[in-house]
């Protein structure tokens, strides 16, 4: 059992501390993670991604590092209105009304693509992907505490969280940085601002119009959680009421995790989360990419090169190495130089790989110093996960690779395995790329297709019955090192 954590002192950027501090987790080999997922009203686009591959790779460094983590993310499917402000339309039911479908069908066929699109990512499953109306009972019993302490207040069937009256002995805007009179929403005149105390309050339950389709039975009536409270409700259940990370996008720092911090301080009487942890918005054309503006791309769009703004397609790999050439903290623009210069980067980094593989040590005396090399990878990752600069120190590695081909290098075969073995692992392991250097990204998309079209034919042989062909099916798939994986989402594939 691995347990380097031992031997490195990891440092991350807490958005609460606003500072990089030592990472300590509360029970030593443990972390216990939380990040907001979702809202499965639509398909995720690349920027929604770029989050999820954030945390993924935290959540690979984290494992590599031998620490047992427990990974919650959720998945949003009731609450999340159109506008912060408590106002609009649950997104889900809008889609639900507008494809004259049921909103539990929205939640299914966006959760699959999510997760379809996850996996062609090579994203690992969180330990738990709970949902918000799976816990409509736990957010309820959480809502009725918080009023019993007096942080929150039931006006015509809704209950609202009274943020004056916790900010008299709390810090409502530590996360955000937000004075309270900043934070009055432009809601004038809106039914909620009208049974609202003070226009900085928040809901955590709302009444259930007649009209209002998703709709469940409270101590105050017919109606449905407020969109933060899910997040509260779901990481005490499975994390505690006092943990190590919590995550999300940048844009979800306010109104969202302040008032899942107010929520829990207000139930708990302390702070929730040690780390608060932000990752940063991809854009594209210079504006951040947004489902509501339109300005956006989505990911069978750049695989298939089927776009009105890259002249060809890029693989799965091609882009998770792009988003990994950037720091999750930093802003990361989109565009068609930088998909190029991504493609080029991964080759070569594939082909040093494999090159590798074929040399012998040459020496009994190494002329580079891998320990040292080693080191500085761990120290890059180690530094807030600064993926660019481990990036920068896997080709330093690559250029050692074409040294030693040609015979220009001193290295031990015991060094060469231990090259080989430490980029594969960074490479593969802990930055999530695949090795697709052999298919382009149109052959990617084809040989997707043939693929989907025997897992087709494999589920009419199992529907009939026939598990011999369905499993030769299956087995044959495996010998060309295709892996089909069968959940209750339907069965994916991927590639070894
Ligand atoms: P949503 O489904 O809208 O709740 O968003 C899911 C996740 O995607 C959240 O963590 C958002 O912060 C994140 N997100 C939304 N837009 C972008 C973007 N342009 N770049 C990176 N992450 C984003
Ligand atoms: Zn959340």
């Amino acid at each position: 059992m691995s347990t380097l954590y031992k031997q490195h002192q990891l440092h991350l950027y807490n958005s609460l501390a606003r500072k990089k501090e030592p990472f300590k987790p509360l029970v030593e080999g443990y972390v216990g993670m939380y990040v907001c997922g979702p809202t499965v009203y639509s398909n995720v686009h690349l920027g929604n991604c770029r989050t999820f591959m954030s945390f993924d790779m935290i959540y690979r460094y984290l494992l590599h590092l031998g620490y047992k983590v427990r990974y919650v993310r959720n998945i949003t499917d009731a609450g999340h209105l159109e506008h912060d402000e408590d106002e609009g339309e649950d997104k889900i039911a809008k889609k639900a009304r507008l494809e004259r479908i049921e909103p539990m069908e929205v939640v299914q066929k966006y959760t699959v693509d999510f997760h379809q699109t996850l996996e062609k990512f090579n994203l690992l499953s969180p330990s738990i992907e709970p949902t918000a109306t799976g816990h409509i009972i736990e957010q309820i019993e959480i809502i009725e505490q918080i009023i019993e302490k007096g942080y929150a207040y039931v006006k015509n069937g809704s209950v609202y969280f009274d943020v004056l009256q916790f900010n008299k002995a709390h810090d409502y805007g530590k996360l955000s940085g937000r004075k309270l009179e900043d934070m009055i929403p432009n809601t004038r005149g809106l039914q909620g601002h009208l049974e609202k105390k003070n226009p900085q309050d928040f809901a955590l339950w709302k009444k259930a119009e007649p009209q209002h389709i998703m709709r469940w039975t409270s101590p105050w009536g017919d109606g449905f959680p407020g969109w933060h409270i899910e997040c509260t409700a779901m990481s005490t259940k499975y994390l505690g009421s006092h943990f190590d990370i919590h995550g999300g996008g940048m844009d979800l720092k306010f109104p969202h995790h302040e008032c899942e911090i107010a929520q829990a301080e207000a139930h708990s009487g302390s702070s929730p989360v040690n780390y608060w942890l932000h990752a940063n918005m991809l854009t594209l054309n210079g504006k951040k990419m947004s489902k509501s503006t339109d300005n956006n791309i989505y990911p069978h769009e750049i695989f298939s090169g089927e776009n009105r703004i890259f002249s060809r397609a890029f693989t799965p790999s091609v882009v998770r190495f792009f988003m990994m050439q950037a720091h999750y903290t930093s802003i990361l623009d989109l565009s068609q130089e930088a998909l190029e210069a991504a493609d080029k980067g991964y080759q070569r980094l594939m082909e040093a790989i494999q090159t590798l593989r074929t040399l012998t040590g040459n020496t009994d005396q190494s002329t580079f110093d891998i320990g040292a090399w080693i080191n500085r990878c761990y120290a890059a990752m180690n530094d807030d996960f600064n993926t660019p600069v481990l990036i920068a120190q896997l080709f330093e590695a690559v250029k050692q690779v074409n040294l030693l081909k040609e015979g220009q290098l001193k290295l031990t075969e015991a060094d060469v395995q231990l090259l080989s073995q430490t980029l594969n692992t960074f490479t593969f392991d802990v930055l999530g790329l695949r090795d697709e250097s052999k298919i382009d990204a149109g052959h990617f998309e084809k040989l997707s297709g043939v693929i989907e079209l025997l897992i087709d034919q494999r589920n009419k042989a199992r529907e009939r019955r026939d598990f011999a062909a369905s499993d030769e099916i299956r087995d044959q798939l495996l010998d060309l090192g295709i892996q089909l994986k069968d959940s209750k989402d339907g069965t994916t594939f991927s590639l070894s």
